[in-house]
Formats: C-alpha cells, sequence, structure tokens
C-alpha cells in the first residue's frame, strides 16, 4: 500500500483555521510549497463555518469580514487576498443588519451608510439620532485607526496624540490610564477626567471649570501631551 504521507515536510502546520490556512499560502507565495497542514475536524476552517438546520444556513461564528476595504482603497485583509492571488467578488449588502426583539416588538433593518442607520434607528427610538451618529463615527475612527496601526509601528505617545479614541477604548489598560490620569496636576486631570471619563461635552465640561471652550480646548490638548509622556514613561 503506497504511503499517504511523508516522513519528512519542510513546514508543518496544526490547525487548518484560517490562520493555519492563510499561514500556508503566504509560505506559499514565498517558494516553499513542501507544507502539511494538519486538522483535526473533517472540515477544514476551524471557527469560519457554518451548518444547515431546517433549510437555514447558521454561522456557528464569523459573519462578516473586516478590513478589505474597496478597489481603489483596500486595508489589510483586502490587501494580503490580491498579493496572495486569490480574486474574490465582494457582493455589497445594502442591508448590513436586522435587528429581531420579538420581546420588544422590534423588527428592524438597518441600511449600509451611518446617516441612514442613525435614521433608521431614529425613528424606532426617536431623539437618538445624534447620539448614534456620533457612536458610528466615534467606532468608525476606532477601525482606522486599527486598521492604521495593525501595519504601522508607532510609539505609544504618538498613539496617544494621533489615535485618540482608539487609545481611549483599546490602547492601554484602565488601570494604566487611570494611574497616569490621577497623577496630572488638577488643571490637567480634571479636564481630561470629565471630558475623557466621564463623557460631558466641551460646553458642559468648560462650563463646570469655568473655562470658554477654546480654552478647554486647548487645555486638553495639553493634558493629551502630558498623559501621554507618563504613559510612555
Ligand atoms: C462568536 C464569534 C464571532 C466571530 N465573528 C467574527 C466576525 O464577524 N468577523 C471576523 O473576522 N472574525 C470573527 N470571529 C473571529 C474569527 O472567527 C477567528 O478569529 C478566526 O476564525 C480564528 O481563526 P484561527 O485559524 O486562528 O483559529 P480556529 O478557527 O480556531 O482554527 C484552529 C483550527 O485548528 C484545529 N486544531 C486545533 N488543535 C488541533 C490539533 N491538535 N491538531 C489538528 N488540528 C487542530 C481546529 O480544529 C481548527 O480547525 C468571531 C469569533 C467568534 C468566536
Amino acid at each position: 500500500m503506497s504511503k499517504f504521507f511523508k516522513d519528512h515536510y519542510q513546514v508543518v502546520i496544526i490547525g487548518g483555521g484560517l490562520a493555519g490556512m492563510a499561514c500556508a499560502l503566504r509560505l506559499q507565495k514565498w517558494g516553499i510549497k513542501d507544507i502539511l497542514i494538519l486538522e483535526k475536524h473533517n472540515l477544514p476552517g476551524g471557527l469560519a463555518t457554518s451548518f444547515v438546520r431546517s433549510g437555514k444556513e447558521i454561522e456557528a461564528t464569523l459573519h462578516e469580514m473586516m478590513s478589505i476595504g474597496n478597489e481603489k482603497d483596500q486595508l489589510k485583509v483586502g490587501a494580503f487576498f490580491e498579493e496572495m492571488g486569490v480574486d474574490i467578488k465582494w457582493l455589497p449588502v445594502p442591508e448590513c443588519y436586522r435587528v429581531v426583539c420579538p420581546e420588544d416588538d422590534l423588527d428592524m433593518i438597518l441600511h449600509d451608510g451611518y446617516e441612514t442607520a442613525a435614521r433608521e434607528i431614529d425613528k424606532e427610538v426617536p431623539g437618538t439620532y445624534q447620539q448614534t451618529l456620533d457612536f458610528f463615527k466615534l467606532m468608525r475612527r476606532v477601525y482606522d485607526s486599527m486598521n492604521y496601526l495593525s501595519v504601522n509601528e508607532v510609539p505609544k505617545a504618538k498613539m496617544l496624540l494621533q489615535h485618540t479614541d482608539f487609545v481611549r477604548t483599546l490602547g492601554y489598560s484602565a488601570t494604566e490610564v487611570m494611574d497616569a490620569l490621577l497623577s496630572l496636576p488638577e488643571k490637567y486631570r480634571m479636564p481630561l477626567y470629565l471630558h475623557g471619563v466621564w463623557g460631558c461635552t466641551i460646553e458642559e465640561t468648560a462650563a463646570a471649570l469655568d473655562l470658554t471652550p477654546a480654552a478647554l480646548r486647548m487645555r486638553l490638548t495639553r493634558a493629551r501631551r502630558a498623559l501621554a509622556e507618563i504613559l510612555e514613561n
């Protein structure tokens, strides 16, 4: 009986999920062809899998792929596929999400576009348009920073200054930030605390601290710089 496996491979990858298969693809592109992927499941894909029940396809985990970009402005994952020569035709999905909450009698389809989705949410929950739009835009800034930072090395202090929203939500642990914040002099601590931690608006924070909004903005810039220095050292 002929032997199915060879005795030696240049590379053995354990696990045929997205990471294992992407790794094999990359190695092949670099000219390493002698690769074995060992997968314990009867299907490749790992977490990226789906199954059918009662005629409905159910995704086990991932349901959308981030960092593709578009033809003109490709992001990390899109660029990876392109570089690997994998030709995928991406289909736009105008109905981004459907939210169904039977107990609240809610069945809502959110369409593509921040303003559109915020308007649709506002129709169901009146008076929330601006907060929802601000939230979407915050998420967009964090997402853009994430894409930039995942392929560019940036010192932490620069990150704090140029990717403020990312740092606020993901960059440092809460303890690190709070310790640094509490060690700032009061004139810097309070503006950051009220605006950055508690989420008070510029106007509310300025009024509480008896400053003009313009003076507060300047104070916040200096305070962020001071905070960056503490975190960096
Ligand atoms: C609920 C949920 C929702 C998610 N949603 C999204 C999303 O919307 N978008 C997105 O981009 N990502 C999403 N993710 C993340 C994404 O699914 C994973 O990051 C990605 O699939 C992980 O790939 P991986 O190859 O690192 O690991 P895995 O997919 O876990 O692959 C590991 C593989 O190794 C195999 N293996 C393990 N041990 C052995 C062994 N000893 N021998 C042989 N084989 C072995 C396993 O069977 C498996 O096939 C989600 C994850 C979860 C849990």
